[in-house]
């Protein structure tokens, strides 16, 4: 077992080989929507039966995908690296089923949804569940509508500190499938160089932010991460 501290960061990359779509898909737009309609606070106030309905598919989706090789080896890795925080922007739960199950999700999950009133989340994924009507909470004495716990454009991601923490002390630092838009996530990169890390990218084409990495890998996540990973445990087993 290495003593190595490795951090990775996902983004919808990563998920992009079992069947969803990233947001920035080369249009703009996510699912045929713009991000404005969907993806904020602005948008679940003026219409929220449709942005409900616009989670509530991806939810539904979310049952018919499978974890591809890309999850599958980070998996892996976390069995041989004691030191492994996984940290995805992703909302969906493929590096869970894959056998990450401590992932940090800095921008929500579908699998669980928020209570407007009180703020507590619940898991809530039955057939019932998934329909497009609006559901309840049950923490509330009267039931309260519940929102999708994802964090919006203009909202404040989740487990900061924890993240930040993480970054500041590790040695390798590798971001997959991730545009280098969306901040804080894309520029964790910075903070992780700042502490001297080793600094990798696997990501399909070269993003905003290629510069900041000290190694680039090019490609689809499922076909070269799993050799990018087995190159990095090997280095981290040779005598110092
Ligand atoms: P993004 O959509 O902005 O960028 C995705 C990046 O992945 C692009 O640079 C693209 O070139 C790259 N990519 C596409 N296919 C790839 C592949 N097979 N292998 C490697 N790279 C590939 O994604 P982002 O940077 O994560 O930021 C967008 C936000 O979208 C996140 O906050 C996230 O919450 C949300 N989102 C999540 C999901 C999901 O949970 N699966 C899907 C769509 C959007």
């Amino acid at each position: 077992m290495s003593r190595q501290r490795i951090v990775v960061l996902t983004g919808a990359g990563i998920s992009a080989e079992s069947g969803i779509r990233t947001f920035r898909d080369g249009d703009g737009l996510w699912e045929e929507h713009r991000i404005e309609d969907v993806a904020t606070p602005q948008a679940w106030h003026a219409d929220p039966m449709f942005v409900w309905r616009f989670y509530q598919a991806r939810r539904r989706q979310m049952l018919e995908v499978e974890p591809n090789p890309a999850h599958e080896a980070l998996a892996d890795l976390a069995e041989r690296h004691e030191e492994l925080t996984l940290i995805t922007q992703n909302v969906d739960d493929l590096h869970e089923r894959a056998g990450n199950t401590s992932t940090i999700h800095m921008h929500g999950r579908l699998k669980t949804l928020r209570c407007e009133r009180s703020g507590q989340t619940e898991v809530r994924m039955e057939e019932g569940d998934l329909k497009d009507e609006f559901l309840t909470c049950t923490c509330c004495a009267v039931a309260q509508r519940l929102r999708p716990d994802i964090v919006w454009f203009g909202e404040m991601p989740m487990h900061m500190e924890d993240i930040y923490a993480a970054v500041e002390e590790c040695d390798t630092f590798l971001v997959v499938g991730s545009s280098g838009h969306v901040y804080p996530a894309a520029g964790l990169v910075n903070v992780a160089n700042a502490a001297g890390a080793k600094t990798i990218l696997v990501n399909l084409e070269a993003p905003v932010n290629a510069d900041a990495f000290t190694e680039v890998h090019l490609g689809k996540a499922g076909e070269i991460l799993p050799g990018v990973l087995k190159h990095l445990s090997e280095e981290d087993m040779q005598p110092e």
